[in-house]
Formats: C-alpha cells, structure tokens, sequence
C-alpha cells in the first residue's frame, strides 16, 4: 500500500521511553520509498541533563542486561509486565532502583503530536555487518549483535547494541498508535543512549522482518541465530525526524536516551504483525507526560 499518513494510525493506547536532546540541523533526504511522512509535527521537549558517566553506565548495563539475549534471570529478579500487578502504574513500585519509572519528568513514550520545528543534526547510520541474533526475552523479540557498526547523532557516535519490537507502537501522534513500533538501541563510550525508532504499519512487505518474525522464538529465553541481516531493511528516511530527550520504556526507566523517531513508517505485511502479536499481545509502555521537556521536528 502507499503513505499512511497520521490520520491513519492505529486507536491510541499507551506508550513510553525517551532520549536527550541537543541541537538540530538541516535535513537530508532518506533512502526508502518516497512515501508520505507520518508526522506533521513534533514537539519540543526541553531539559536534559546526562547523569554522570558511572550512574549512565550502570543504567545502561542494567537496559542492556534486561532487553538482551535472555539473560538468565538473576535469582530475586524483580518480574514486570504490561498488565496487571507488575503493569506499568507500578513499576517504580517494584524495585527501589525504578523510581525513575514513576517519578521522573523526562520519561517515554510521549504523544508527538505537537513538535515544534527545527533544524536538526543529520542521522548518519554506519551500520556494519555483524552476526545477529534473535531472542525472546519474555517482553518482545530482540534481535542482538556483538559489533554492529553505529550511527552519528548530532555529532556524536553511538554504537548500535540490539534492536526490538514493541506492539502497538510507543509513540503516539495525536493519541493514534500505529500497529508497531521497532527501537534501534545505541550506546556512546559513556553509556548514553540513543534510541531511533520506526513506526510499522501494515500495506506492505518486509522481508527483514518476515525473517526474523518467522526466527522468532516463541518460547521466553530461546534464542535463534539470524545471520547477517541487514537491519537498514526496517529504516525509512532517517532525514526527517522527531527528536526529544526521554527514557527506556522498561523498567529501570533511565532518562538517559536521546530519542529520534522517524516521521515516516515502513510498511509489512499483516500476517507479521500478527505473528508478533500472537506472542506478545501489548508490549507498549503507555505515553508519559511531557513535562517541561520539547519535542523538535525538522
Ligand atoms: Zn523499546
């Protein structure tokens, strides 16, 4: 199918995750299918403060250690989930290490409905061929490699760690879901996060992604070898963007991700939507407050 533009988006629901924020610059054009951007808008969030490297690091251990590979789980392993009593209205409430997940100002997903314009740094993604794997780590598919090359976000360098799926998507614009959403996971040398985010929506074929939903193992803690994927296969234009500065959707919720979501979606097939749905029926964070923060658009 061609463009969906917002309008088009799935029924609203709940979201979350983040990013920090920093300069802006000129746009650039993309490389998938000139289809109609998604977003009108964006907004801007404000405020950002990094935590120190060795509080950024710990956080970024902690995420990493949580959404990889199926890490066994540490014995006293706090459980959460999307529903219920480890449902996201409790997170901070879980762990004295999840405050952030119910106090923080800087939390994500948010509704990026109303960006305000901008001109912002050019993504440059320098993705490498690696050897990846997929993983179901009880909370969405994951697929996970070693040495994947990285991406330039407002000059600075973020290696790419893992990549996810959530369903429906985080984001929200206008309170309208899309039907998926993937986060490409990055982290610079002093454990910064920098997320990017590709909204899917139904209409289309994606081989990638037919790949890795019929790798998928639907058993929690299994793990398949992919091979060398190319991970470029789930990226639209990364040339218009909606950036903010936010935090992991997932337990511990650290504000340290400098988010960019891409204004235009990738398009797959329904029936691998539903092969992901059937393993993980709602995997979004609902949207967080916004707070004092800015979302910019380009
Ligand atoms: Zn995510």
């Amino acid at each position: 199918m061609s463009g969906r533009t917002l309008p088009e988006a799935v029924a609203p629901q709940h979201d979350a995750d983040d990013a920090k924020p920093r300069k802006t610059d000129p746009r650039r054009e993309g490389n998938l299918n000139p289809r109609r951007a998604l977003f009108r808008r964006a907004i801007v969030c404000g405020g950002t403060r990094m935590p120190s490297p060795r509080f950024a690091t710990f956080c970024v251990a902690a995420v990493l250690a949580c959404t990889l590979p199926h890490a066994p789980r540490a014995a006293g392993q706090v459980h959460w989930d999307y529903t219920g009593h480890g449902g996201p209205a409790h997170w901070s409430d879980l762990s004295a290490d999840w405050e952030a997940c119910g106090a923080g100002r800087q939390q994500s997903p948010i509704d990026l409905g109303k960006a305000t314009a901008a001109l912002l740094s050019k993504v440059e993604l320098h993705w490498a061929q690696a050897e990846w794997t997929v993983v179901n780590n009880g909370h969405t598919i994951q697929a996970n490699a070693e040495t994947a090359g990285y991406a330039m976000i407002d000059g600075e360098r973020y290696d790419l760690k893992q990549f996810h799926f959530h369903a429906p998507s985080e984001h929200t614009v206008g309170g309208a879901h899309f039907p998926m959403e993937v986060h490409f996971v990055h982290a610079d040398a002093d454990g910064r996060l920098a997320v990017i985010g590709v909204m899917l929506q139904a209409g289309g074929n994606n081989s990638l992604f037919r790949t890795l939903m019929f790798l998928a193992p639907k058993q929690e803690g299994a793990e398949s070898p992919a091979g060398q994927i190319e991970p470029r296969e789930l990226v639209s234009d990364v040339s218009r963007v909606i950036r903010y500065q936010g935090s992991l959707t997932t337990p511990p919720c650290s504000e340290t991700v400098l988010w960019t979501v891409l204004k235009q979606p990738i398009f797959v097939n329904q029936r691998d939507i539903d092969a992901f749905t059937a393993m993980f029926p709602m995997n979004a964070r609902p949207v967080q407050p916004l707070y004092r923060r800015f979302v910019l658009e380009n």
